[in-house]
């Protein structure tokens, strides 16, 4: 009988140049490349799910961060639901699923197993351990957690509310007993998040001239806390509706992250002063003490209901460099994930 050897085909994404401004697809080069072998220690992963975030393009900047920026011609990393297909390392077992935060853009790739922890497939989709039950669904806990300090009664307003943060941000609110403003960038987009996520109220600020006023009307007794995942107009007209000791969380800015020069705003000085308001910046990988915590939180909310996420699945490896630009665009609802 004719032996059959299965060829397992390798591909890789590296940066090829930096993006100035909006990134393109030129940015990125897609390679075939050799099978790895896995050495003693380490096991060979095929790659499942792969996360494409809005963070990733800080990273295509040569600037120092809080990690260190991706290099030219190297692949991009990010976070992978992998398969073992090959182990020879004692802790995984062929078969088994890992969650890797910082795995390259490869089709197959070794790994000593130091980054990766396990995932259940039996407990949950794969594609949800790269949201939100993994680094986006913790940004929301911690981020409301440390510095939203939500009380019952308050209003919160959040921008990217669709998205994959932002949803979670918005339905935490909702569990906390708070009123819920969405900001998104379409009709569908605040439809979701009133329908599916239980929002009280949804802006488009792609319609909408006047945000400062849109989020007035919206939010008849003030804003209490303001999530901005989306700096820039959205951030100001937040601000302009503020409470006193009002809490505002800087998780990010994503309007100005192609911005190739720094934009000029009103100064937000004296109303943080006069309203007592707390803006306060984080990053969620520096509260991995609260992992576990935030993670059976959220698995507790998503049993019983309270919690509901979407998903944007984009099929096939090569499709994961213009999934990754689409974010700009707003063509995700909640997490953007690549399906390999
Ligand atoms: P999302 O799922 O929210 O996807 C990005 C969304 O941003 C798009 O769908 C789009 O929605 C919106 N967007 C794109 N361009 C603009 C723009 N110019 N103005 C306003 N909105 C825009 O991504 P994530 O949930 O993964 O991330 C949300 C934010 O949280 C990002 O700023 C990210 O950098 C930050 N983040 C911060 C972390 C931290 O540790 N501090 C950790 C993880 C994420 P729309 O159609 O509504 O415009």
């Amino acid at each position: 009988m004719k032996s059959e050897k299965i060829i397992l085909m390798n591909k890789e994404i590296l940066l090829k140049s930096r993006p100035k401004g909006r990134p393109t697809k030129d940015n990125f080069e897609i390679n075939d490349i050799e099978k790895p072998e896995p050495k003693d220690g380490e096991v060979l992963l095929k790659s499942k799910y792969v996360s494409v975030d809005p963070y990733m393009r800080g990273r295509m900047r040569d600037e120092k961060s809080y990690v260190p920026p991706f290099e030219i011609n190297e692949p991009i990393r990010g976070g992978i639901i992998a398969e073992v297909i090959e182990s020879k390392n004692e802790n995984f077992k062929k078969g088994d699923y890992v969650n890797g935060s910082n795995l390259q853009w490869k089709i197959l790739q070794t790994s000593n197993g130091d980054d990766l922890k396990k995932v259940d497939g039996n407990q949950a989709p794969l594609s949800a351990y790269l949201g939100v039950l993994g680094l986006t669904g913790l940004t929301a806990y911690v981020g409301l957690k440390n510095i939203g300090n939500l009380k019952e009664g308050e209003t919160l307003v959040v921008s990217g509310g669709s998205g994959a943060v932002g949803s979670i941000v918005g339905q935490i609110g909702k569990i906390k007993g708070c009123k819920v403003v969405g900001i998104a960038g379409s009709d569908d987009k605040v439809e979701t998040m009133k329908k599916k996520f239980g929002f009280n109220g949804g802006i488009n600020y792609e319609t909408t001239d006047n945000m400062k006023k849109a989020i007035k009307e919206a939010c008849p007794d003030g804003v209490d806390v303001y999530w901005d995942n989306v700096g820039g107009e959205t951030l100001d007209a937040a601000l302009a509706n503020i409470n006193k000791h009002g809490r505002v969380i800087n998780c990010g800015a994503i309007s100005m992250y192609n911005d190739t020069e720094a934009k000029k705003g009103p100064r937000h000085e004296s109303t943080l002063v006069k309203k007592s308001v707390r803006m306060q910046g984080f990053i969620v990988r520096d509260h991995q003490d609260e992992f576990e915590e935030g993670i059976q939180h959220i698995a507790k909310w998503m049993n019983e209901g309270k919690i509901k996420y979407s998903e944007t699945v984009v099929e096939g490896f090569d499709n994961i460099p213009q999934a990754f630009i689409d974010l700009f665009d707003g063509k995700n609802e909640g997490k953007m994930v690549v399906e390999i």
